[in-house]
């Protein structure tokens, strides 16, 4: 081995320096004329050669990756020459075995057998070129998601400094990213009580999932979001600010809440529906034993006269019509604490909080008044007078269900209608 490296030694280094070389862990090469004269022992194992005259001996172009060539054979012409030094540059090298390293070389001029040569060093920089590749990939992607989601990631530090939101923000709130980064996340936030309840839930769980708030985008409308976040600690453990997702839920609060009301309201006459006014008067009266209250409380159930009449020479549509007309005459004479809401066919449910018997009778007699005064539009120019019947009722400390008052209602209401309608019973 010995023998056969000999002829290869640089004559321009001693022998001491050619030994130092061979124990160098960095790889070193001598160039002459673009040609490989000298590889120590790491370059030969670097370079994957086996023999050495796999290497030595042949043209360094043949070792550097077409792209790089250019660029290092400029370096290696300069350094030969010139006689100066090249800073680090890395490029791609081809092994003998054609595997691509990515190396670090720095070179030098030096004297090789009366002609100018070089003398480079390489460092084997693919592991850190890998992972940063594998840095910049993760970033990219990360870049990509942020780029494309729907969700609004953010970072915030301990102050609630925004120091990081992602560019879907634009979509949500109507502000650039660079826009809201190092503003207080409070200030998007339209209720400060609402950001205090999520910080106090975030310190103390050290996250929250689907956290109810709302936003003020720029335009200044309100929108309703869900936040999940999570509480960033520093390397003492300390509190440093939040990290999470938001999501603009609006669409799906509107829906919930159209749902809500398709639930509790009639369609025909946007009035509490059956189930809601009843389940109303179930809480009323339910505070009222708690509260051993002694304020009273008193019902009208009404009931449209003949309104079978208008739905047999008119049709039903105007009988629709005339059932909404009616339903905004009692609704406009209902006072604030009243409820009031649609039994089922022309049959309506009034709550009189605070009313006595003798209250819920005048408060009736002023409805049937105003029904009975009130055109009620037939269309094509028509219109026609149509009267009401009132049955009243007032709860009693026995009445334990809202079945109990609505029967004595009802009962009156029959009352009513015997007496020949348009009338108020108790
Ligand atoms: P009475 O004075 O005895 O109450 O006579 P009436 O004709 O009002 O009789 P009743 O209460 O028994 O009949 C109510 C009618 O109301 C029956 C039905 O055709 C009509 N009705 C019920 N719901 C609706 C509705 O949503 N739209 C329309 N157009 N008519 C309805
Ligand atoms: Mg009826
Ligand atoms: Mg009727």
């Amino acid at each position: 081995m010995t023998q056969a490296r000999d002829p290869m030694a640089p004559a321009g280094l001693a022998a001491p320096q050619l030994a130092w070389l061979e124990q160098l862990p960095a790889s070193v090469v001598v160039i002459v004329g673009e040609r490989i004269v000298y590889a120590n022992a790491a370059a030969l194992e670097l370079l994957e050669a086996a023999p050495a005259q796999a290497l030595v001996g042949q043209e360094v172009a043949a070792f550097i990756h077409p792209l790089d060539l250019h660029r290092v054979l400029g370096r290696i012409r300069h350094a030969e020459g010139e006689g100066g030094a090249n800073p680090p540059t890395e490029f791609r090298a081809l092994t003998c075995r054609g595997r691509q390293r990515v190396l670090a070389m720095t070179s030098n001029h030096v004297e090789h057998e009366g002609r100018g040569g070089v003398l480079a060093a390489f460092l084997d920089m693919s592991e850190r070129a890998a992972m940063e590749r594998r840095l910049r990939e993760t970033d990219e992607n990360f870049q990509r998601i942020m780029n494309t989601m729907q969700d609004v990631f953010y970072r915030t530090d301990a102050q609630g400094i925004t120091r990081y939101v992602c560019p879907a923000v634009k979509n949500v709130l109507g502000y650039e990213a660079q826009e809201i980064i190092g503003l207080p996340a409070a200030a998007f936030y339209p209720d400060m009580r609402e950001r205090d309840a999520l910080i106090a839930a975030i310190r103390e769980q050290g996250f929250v999932h689907d956290f109810p708030g709302r936003m003020r985008r720029k335009d200044g409308v309100i929108i309703d979001i869900s936040i999940s976040t999570q509480a960033l600690r520093d390397e003492q453990g300390q509190y440093a600010g939040v990290e999470g997702i938001w999501r603009d839920i609006t669409p799906r609060k509107a829906l919930e809440r159209e749902l809500e009301r398709m639930a509790t309201h009639d369609d025909l006459t946007g009035l509490p529906n059956r189930r809601d006014i009843l389940e109303q008067l179930e809480r009323a009266l339910e505070q009222r034993r708690d509260r051993r209250a002694q304020s009273p409380l008193s019902v009208l159930i009404l009931d449209l006269d003949h309104f079978k009449r208008i739905n047999d020479g008119h049709g039903h549509a105007v009988g629709d019509r005339v059932l909404r007309r009616v339903a905004e005459v009692v609704e406009g004479r209902r006072r604030g604490v009243d409820r009031l809401g649609r039994l089922g066919g022309e049959e309506f449910l009034l709550i009189l909080e605070g009313s006595d018997a003798a209250e819920a009778y005048r408060a009736a007699e002023r409805i049937r008044q105003a029904v009975e005064r009130a055109p009620m539009d037939l269309g094509e120019g028509l219109d026609t007078q149509l009267t009401v019947s009132i049955g009243c009722a007032q709860a009693t400390a026995e009445d334990r269900r809202a079945s109990d008052v609505l029967e004595r209602a009802d009962r009156a209401l029959y009352q009513a209608k015997h007496l020949g309608r348009n009338r108020v019973a108790a």
